[in-house]
């Protein structure tokens, strides 16, 4: 078993309130990720479950026991961080064996563990080798090996991947991913890498400002954003986003107007908006050449040509950038004017508050 219950945590440094109150309830063999802007609290919060931080206030619960004044050693929980922290003197088996002999496992049993564990990491070739020799890609499953010798409740992964190339990056994703399967263990992990939060994660947890702004399946977070900041923080490039103003309510949804144009966005028709100003939000990937319900015309100052696809950056005005992400063989001139044109339905409307309308 390997549940994870957080109830209202707190963590104070000095008078600063890092984490303020949260309450999350993983379940057992959940794959879970912890994505924010830097300082939001990602590695606070994980080295408080790990217990290399103590809590301020508030209870953590492992399959049903509080372990708030538990050290580490005695919370079945590993934890891999970004630099592998390997030792340097010693071969891949030792690294591997560290933890069994901490527990004075005997003599047959360790090599045992170590090597069903270097087969599931395919470092059974590498055994004698000192961690010198290896790719980063190789010590980081050294590392990773290490926390599964312990056959822990809990694996805790602090930004794994993120010294590694972008090729090893993705190999890494799809290991991490079998392993997961494998294993069938709960794991935790935070990054700042949207594609390995997107692919990785049964559940991403948006975190801002040491608060919860948002817990769902990737594409729940994706679809359905429920404010202004996780529309923002989920998907890249990032969300369009258009100040607006509300005009009318109706069974339809919102009418919107920008400029001289309006339209009307298929969301909650909440009354209290009527003439407020609103924020509409729209994909890059959403923004097309032509058709669709509302059309915009901007410059773009950069185009970025990808191959499959052709970004476009321009802006709306200061402080507004507006990007398109369109087809690779589109024929676009930076400077030179485009249209960009969407469908109300891809629309996203957020209120004075930041809060969306419920699409
Ligand atoms: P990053 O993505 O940059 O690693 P993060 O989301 O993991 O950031 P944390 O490292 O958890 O953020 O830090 C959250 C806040 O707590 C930051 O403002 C940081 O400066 C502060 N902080 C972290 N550790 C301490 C400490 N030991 N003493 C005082 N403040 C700390």
């Amino acid at each position: 078993m390997g549940q994870l219950y957080l109830n209202k945590v707190r963590k104070h440094f000095g008078h600063f309130e890092v984490i303020k109150g949260v309450t999350l309830d993983i379940k057992d063999g959940e794959f879970v990720v912890f994505v924010g802007p830097s300082g939001c609290g990602k590695s606070t919060l994980l080295r408080m479950i790990a217990g290399l931080d103590d809590t301020t206030d508030g209870d953590i619960v492992i399959d049903g026991e509080k372990v708030n004044a538990l050290p580490p050693v005695k919370r079945g929980i590993a934890m891999v961080f970004q630099s592998y922290a390997l030792y340097p003197h010693m071969s891949v088996f030792e690294n591997i064996a560290f933890p069994l002999r901490v527990e004075k496992l005997d003599e047959a049993r360790i090599k045992e563990k170590v090597e069903g564990v270097a087969k599931i990491l395919q470092l059974d070739q590498r055994l004698q080798q000192r961690p010198g020799l290896l790719s980063g890609g190789q010590r980081q499953r050294v590392a990773i090996g290490r926390a599964i010798v312990r056959e822990p409740k809990i694996f805790l992964f602090d930004e794994p991947l993120s010294n590694l190339d972008a090729a090893l990056r993705a190999d890494m994703r799809i290991e991490l991913t079998k392993l997961h399967r494998d294993l069938k263990a709960t794991m935790i992990y935070v990054t700042h890498d949207q594609i390995e939060a997107m692919t990785m994660a049964d559940r991403i947890v948006v975190l801002s400002g040491g608060d919860i702004s948002q817990v769902g399946a990737p594409l729940e977070l994706y679809h359905k954003p429920e404010n202004v900041f996780v529309a923002g923080f989920i998907g890249n490039p990032k969300m369009n986003f258009v100040p607006v103003t509300a005009t009318a309510v109706s069974d339809e949804g919102v009418t919107i107007r920008y400029e001289d144009k309006t339209m009307t966005v298929p969301v909650e028709g909440r009354a209290d908006v009527v003439g407020k100003p609103l924020t509409l939000g729209i994909r890059p990937e959403h923004v097309e050449l032509s058709g669709g319900d509302f059309n915009l015309t901007v410059v773009p100052s950069v185009i970025e040509r990808l191959g499959v696809t052709t970004i476009a950056y321009a802006s709306l005005g200061p402080d507004q950038p507006f990007c398109a992400v369109l087809p690779g063989s589109v024929g676009l001139q930076a400077e030179q004017p485009m249209a960009a044109c969407f469908k109300a339905s891809d629309c996203h409307l957020f209120d004075e508050a930041g809060l969306a309308l419920e699409r």
